[in-house]
């Protein structure tokens, strides 16, 4: 078994309302800033987490949210 995150992998997607004006938020991908270096990502892979960037097209307003790795 593997541990994957199901958004990265297309498995499902997770909805996030924007906290600023309730609209829904657009996935941006896995935050780039976390994993620019080989130690952050074995880091972040140990953790069981993978840290999404959602943006909110209306307002501009960004928010990371933590995706719990699955077993496939
Ligand atoms: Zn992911
Ligand atoms: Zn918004």
């Amino acid at each position: 078994m593997e541990k994957l995150c199901p958004i990265c992998n297309s498995i499902c997607t997770k909805h996030v309302r924007c906290t600023m004006c309730g609209e829904f938020m657009e996935d941006m991908g896995r935050n780039s800033q976390y994993y620019d270096s080989y130690s952050a990502e074995a880091e972040i892979n140990n953790s069981g987490k993978c840290i999404h960037l959602y943006h909110c097209n209306k307002c501009n307003e960004e928010n990371l949210v933590n995706i719990t790795e699955i077993f496939i």
